[in-house]
């Protein structure tokens, strides 16, 4: 029995544990906001502090990047801690993670590090119009994003910058990262694993689409190699320039045939659900894999798969269960607008087939609570 202490208590441990179980790997979490261990299925607690709980584990990892340094400070010390807080600093501060993209020399969109009014004028002056800012930390979903389209709303939206940068409270100082809009055809994701002797595998890139700044549907279906391999590429020189240990996610936009790195996550991430139904071994299973030592599992796509995330329901009708390879996963969290409460993964033998049961699928998400989830079935089912 290896004893995995995850940082985070949030569905992502939650599924880690339901897939180290079979592998006779205990996953305990530490929740970050409370300081307490808890187990991610059950929530029961348990009374140790940090120290005692990461002494206990064999490994220590994390499910996000907002972990406080402080924590990180207490993993990293046991040389147990993978990946390492390098990695998690740069999934958490928008400033690491460009640098770390330059460093790797994998293609990002244009930025410059904003803090003061000269730098925010110096910023439009070099990139051009349309900008993208972001705040540097804890900036997620869309959150913490301003748009500026034109020239006279600079002033109105430097306003709002500087009075949310002296609102927040970080134990760092705050900025804005200043990013050239980038007009994509498609926003993917590839997400892989890395062990420590620094072999790699990798899940098809999958195609993602956000409603509001929120991920509603993961599409993971047989795509073109050439893209494939300029993906693979770039997560293996990000993963190599931060000696990654565990599953790695990447967020691309795609223009034309280029892709342009977004994002990277430190963990396994949403847009690498549908692996649960879709691959051979799912990337929470080799997220463990990889931290424990153990060989990678294949990240070969068995059946083309999608995910729908539901998103501040507790209620989806259960004839969903009916369909043909549909499988939903919830959470077990309490209801709130807006909240990653579950997702449903569904599969078909062929893409032809998926399309036809996504239809069917939307058919039974109401609207209101799954927008444009009907539309992207549609859209689906037209191109095949
Ligand atoms: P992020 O929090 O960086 O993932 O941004 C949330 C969403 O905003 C992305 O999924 C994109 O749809 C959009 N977005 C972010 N940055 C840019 C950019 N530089 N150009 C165009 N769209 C962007």
């Amino acid at each position: 029995m290896k004893k995995v202490l995850v940082m985070g208590a949030g569905q992502l441990a939650r599924m880690m544990a339901l897939a180290g179980a079979p592998l006779n790997i205990q996953v305990l979490a530490y929740d970050v906001n409370t300081n307490t261990v808890v187990h991610p299925v059950t929530q029961q607690k348990f009374a140790l502090t940090l120290a005692e709980a990461v002494a206990d584990a064999d490994v220590v990892s994390s499910e996000f990047e907002h972990i406080p340094y402080p924590v990180q400070d207490v993993c990293e010390a046991s040389g147990k801690f993978f990946p390492n807080s390098t990695a998690i600093k740069a999934g958490g501060d928008r400033r690491q993670e460009k640098q770390l993209l330059d460093a790797a020399g994998v293609a990002n969109a244009g930025y410059r590090i904003v803090s003061t009014e000269a730098e925010f004028h110096a910023a439009i002056a070099a990139l051009g119009l349309p900008l993208v800012l972001k705040s540097a930390l804890a900036g997620y979903d869309g959150k913490g994003q301003w748009r500026l389209k034109h020239h006279e709303d600079a002033a109105a939206i430097w306003a709002d910058i500087e009075s949310f940068m002296q609102g927040a409270n970080h134990a760092l100082p705050q900025a804005i990262v200043a990013e050239q809009f980038v007009r994509f055809d498609r926003e993917v994701s590839l997400v892989g694993a890395r062990n420590a002797k620094g072999d790699t595998v990798v899940y098809p890139l999958t195609e993602n689409h956000h409603v509001n700044g929120v991920l509603a549907v993961s599409l993971a279906l047989p795509g073109r190699q050439e893209l494939q391999q300029q993906a693979k590429q770039m997560f293996d020189a990000v993963a190599a320039k931060l000696d990654y240990v565990g599953v790695l996610a990447l967020e691309f936009f795609q223009v034309g045939d280029k892709l342009l790195v977004n994002e990277i996550a430190p963990r396994v991430h949403n847009s690498g659900h549908w692996t649960q139904q879709g691959s051979d071994t799912c990337q929470f299973e080799n997220h463990l894999r990889a931290v424990c030592g153990l060989p990678l599992g294949s990240t070969a796509l068995v059946r083309p798969t999608l995910m729908v995330n539901i998103l501040g329901e507790d209620y989806v009708d259960p004839a969903v269960l009916a369909l043909p390879s549909c499988h939903l996963h919830w959470y077990g969290k309490g209801k709130r607008a807006g909240r990653k409460m579950g997702h449903i993964n569904l599969s078909g033998e062929t893409v032809a087939e998926l399309a036809e049961r996504f239809v069917v699928l939307s058919k039974l998400l109401p609207a209101q609570s799954f927008p444009e989830v009907a539309d992207m079935a549609v859209k689906l089912a037209k191109s095949v």
